[in-house]
Parts: C-alpha cells; structure tokens; sequence
C-alpha cells in the first residue's frame, strides 16, 4: 500500500468535479481503495475523498470512530484493512438522498492544513451508494458521521469547506498562506546563494 500525496488549497485540482464508476470498474480501484483507507488513517483523518489525491473518481472513505475513542487502533494490514477497521465506509458513487436537521460542527480538512471552522451542515442524511462489491447500500447517518458524509462528498464536487466560510475568514487564511508561500521562496532563495 502507498501513501497517496494529499492536495493542498488552492490547488485547482481539487476543484475538479469527480466521475462516477461504472459498476464493473470497482474490482480493478481496490488497490486504490486501500491506498485511501491506508492514507486516511495515516494521516489520522475521519474521512478523505480520491478528489483529494488527485484521482478523479467519485469514491471516499470514512471512519469517525477515532473521535470518539482517541486511543482506537485501526489495521493497517494490506490483507485486511478493509475488513478488520468495522468502522470504516468505504462510498462509491455516494449521493445524498434524504436530509434534514442543522448541525455544525468545527471541521477541519487535510487538504487545508491549520484552518479550522464551525460549519452548518445537515443534521441527518441518507445516502446511497456501491460498496467495493459493486452492491448499492443505503446508509443513514446523523450527527458527526453526517457532517464528515457531507464533507467528502463535496469534495467529489470541487467543493471545499472553506467556501463556507466568511470572506473575512477565508482572506485572512489565503493571506497567510501567501506569506508562508513567500518565506519559504526566501529559503530556498538562501539555499540556493
Ligand atoms: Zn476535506
């Protein structure tokens, strides 16, 4: 298994909207599938979308069991990782077929490091999608597992949760970043003399 490369805002891939998989494309994406799991975990996140590495295939993974029990092993086992984490939804094709209720929550994105923001998302959903066996499912999800569901599937779309944010909110961050991005050009300026 690998360690797939996350993007970082802004890059414009991550505004790539991503294509569904055909049914019978599943069995040949397991080997990415684990990629992803494997990289989630690694990265101690509770949910990441392909859109995210770069691949452009409506599938995500999830597993918010983490948050509530800090100390919570996950397999990384080539063998079993999709087996053995009981808490891990692996979503192809996931769409978002019923919703009601407000939550929000403080959300946090691995693909914009250091920012953090309280966003209003539905309070519960269901969502349809296939599991790795190409079997469409029907999932219900409420509160955290909700908000992480809504999350990645955005990100299927190109939609990140900092274009929820107040345009104060996002210009401060977009600002820190040009500074960071110029500080680290003076380096390798440094380096390079
Ligand atoms: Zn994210």
């Amino acid at each position: 298994m690998e360690f797939l490369k996350i993007l970082e805002y802004p890059d414009p891939k991550l505004r790539i909207k991503a294509t569904p998989l055909k049914m019978e494309e599943i069995a040949d994406n397991i080997g990415l599938i684990k990629n992803l799991a494997y990289t989630m975990y690694k990265a101690d996140g509770i949910g990441l979308a392909a859109a995210q590495t770069g691949i452009n295939k409506r599938i995500i993974v999830l597993d918010v069991s983490r948050k509530s029990n800090k100390d919570k092993l996950f397999s990384l086992n080539e063998s079993d990782i999709l087996t053995a984490n009981k808490d891990l939804i692996i979503a192809v094709n996931p769409e978002i077929i019923f919703k009601e209720g407000k939550t929000s929550y403080e959300e946090g994105c691995l693909s914009i490091p250091e920012f953090n923001a309280e966003i209003e998302r539905f309070w519960e959903i269901k969502v349809k999608a296939l599991d790795i066996l190409g079997n469409e499912f029907i999932v219900e999800a409420k509160d955290l597992l909700s908000v992480a569901f809504q999350h990645e599937i955005d990100h299927l779309d190109g939609i990140l949760f900092i274009d929820k944010v107040s345009q104060l909110k996002r210009s401060l961050y977009n600002a820190s970043l040009k500074k960071k991005k110029s500080a680290s050009r003076e380096k390798e300026k440094s380096y390079t003399s």
